[in-house]
């Protein structure tokens, strides 16, 4: 089945409701209250367009976010594989912008949760009444001895969209007859949790056409990882003894890299490679701690508002908060903002709250037509968000059944980007 915008936007939340716009809250700055939001990602972008759009003028909007151009790491991994194009990826602002939301491409460098107030990188100083956070991830420094960020030309992390995506596929065509690939996947918890293997599985369909004699080394900390059986399988029919999967029992966990040199060094034994994915251990995007609103690397969250568990002004939505059961993933970013919206209208507004009910599904492409998912539904509880039912792709599925999967990410990957960006 493919989904339309129309149905995905329908199955993607429980919040179903038009929003009364009448207003009762006293902004502290004057004027509309203020909603500032710090990120235009798959959770920032959501949130801003459903309350400006809902809050139909009651709220004041605005969007901080420093590129001009948003590329989906969502099908990142299809153009890597040579399904997608890089435009394919694109989305501009100007849909949020056209709606209301006032956009700032700028950088957020600091907040001050005591006067209120967002400071961007020109210097200027925003005032807010709410403050949403929707930086996604970044890397934790030293995570894989060798690598840091001046060395991602070298070896590329590929894990925020755009040039980084590029490179990597560049690389890959460049490698010569008969060369290695090198992947380091990331520690839990991290951003898509199926994306390092499913990017594996869009690396190992590149060079069966381009350079079949090619190998592929995936050096993974983890004992297990999502969708393991179906990747695995997939592997050996399509890309039979082509890739190796050093786990930890092997040394996957005792890994360093050498950029100058390209080699990897894994539990001692030197390998040398053409070219090294590094995908390093991840945190809230540093804005988070700049705020003060980190605990163990990540953001804690209420699930039944998004809002900061340390701050009942400031909401955090997608991979950078800390909230329960859902993955790290576009489709929860998206889910949760929905629900941040709906608390955020409460709060300014006189609109009513429900109950918080979330989805997600991760969908990958493992060779041509042959698509698996993964997804589960979720309520919020005091403590978390709790997964309350979940399905997954099966082994041994028929060849239309895996193409109708693959077709069902297509509808959704329309649907998702609509919705975020108008
Ligand atoms: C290879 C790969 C494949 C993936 N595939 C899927 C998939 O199939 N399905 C799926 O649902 N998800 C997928 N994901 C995951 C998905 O991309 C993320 O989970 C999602 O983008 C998270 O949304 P977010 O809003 O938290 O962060 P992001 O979408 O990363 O947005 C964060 C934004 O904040 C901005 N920002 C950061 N700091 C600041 C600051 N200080 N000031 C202003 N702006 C700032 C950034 O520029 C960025 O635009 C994939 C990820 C990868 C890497």
């Amino acid at each position: 089945m493919t989904m339309n915008r129309r149905q995905f936007i329908w199955a993607g939340t429980g919040v179903a409701a038009t929003l009364a716009a009448p207003h009762v809250y006293a902004a502290s700055h004057g004027g509309a209250p203020k909603v500032v939001v710090i990120g235009g990602g798959a959770g920032g972008a959501t949130v801003a367009r459903y309350v400006n759009k809902d809050a139909a003028g009651a709220i004041d909007v605005t969007l901080i976010e420093p590129s001009r151009t948003y590329y989906t790491c969502f099908f990142s991994n299809l153009y890597i594989g040579g399904f997608r194009t890089m435009e394919s990826l694109a989305h501009s602002y100007g849909g949020l912008a056209t709606e209301g939301v006032n956009v700032v491409h700028d950088h957020a460098v600091d907040v001050d949760r005591t006067a209120k107030t967002v400071t961007l990188a020109s210097g200027a100083v925003l005032p807010y009444d709410k403050l949403v956070l929707s930086p996604g991830i970044d890397f934790i420094e030293g995570s894989v001895p060798g690598w840091d960020v001046t060395q991602q030309n070298r070896m590329p992390h590929a894990y925020k969209g755009g040039s980084q995506t590029e490179l990597l596929k560049a690389q890959v065509e460049a490698m010569p007859e008969g060369g290695v690939f090198a992947m380091i996947a990331p520690p839990n918890p991290y951003r898509c949790p199926p994306g390092p293997y499913e990017r594996i599985s869009m690396v190992a369909h590149l060079l069966t056409q381009s350079n079949p004699t090619a190998k592929i080394l995936l050096v993974d900390p983890k004992d297990k990882y999502s969708k393991q059986g179906l990747f695995e399988e997939g592997w050996q029919k399509h890309y039979s003894g082509m890739i190796d999967r050093i786990g930890p029992d092997f040394g996957g966990a005792n890994v360093s890299v050498d950029p100058m040199a390209m080699t990897v060094n894994i539990d001692g034994s030197e390998e040398q490679v053409d070219v090294c994915n590094v995908i390093p251990a991840q945190k809230a995007g540093v804005i988070c701690e700049r705020a003060g609103l980190v605990q163990d690397n990540w953001a804690p969250v209420d699930g039944r508002t998004m809002v900061s568990r340390m701050d009942p002004d400031v909401h955090i939505l997608g991979d950078a908060s800390a909230q329960g059961d859902m993955p790290k993933s576009g489709f929860s970013a998206n889910s949760q903002a929905k629900v941040a919206a709906m608390a955020l209208r409460a709060a300014l507004t006189d609109s009513r709250m429900f109950p918080a009910k979330f989805s997600n599904t991760c969908w990958s492409l493992i060779a041509p037509d042959d698509g698996v998912k993964v997804g589960a539904a979720y309520e919020a509880t005091e403590e978390k968000i709790a997964s309350t039912d979940s399905f997954v792709s099966q082994t041994g599925e028929d060849a239309a059944l895996r193409k109708a999967t693959y077709e069902e990410s297509l509808g959704w990957y329309e649907g998702i980007t609509s919705d975020i960006f108008g």
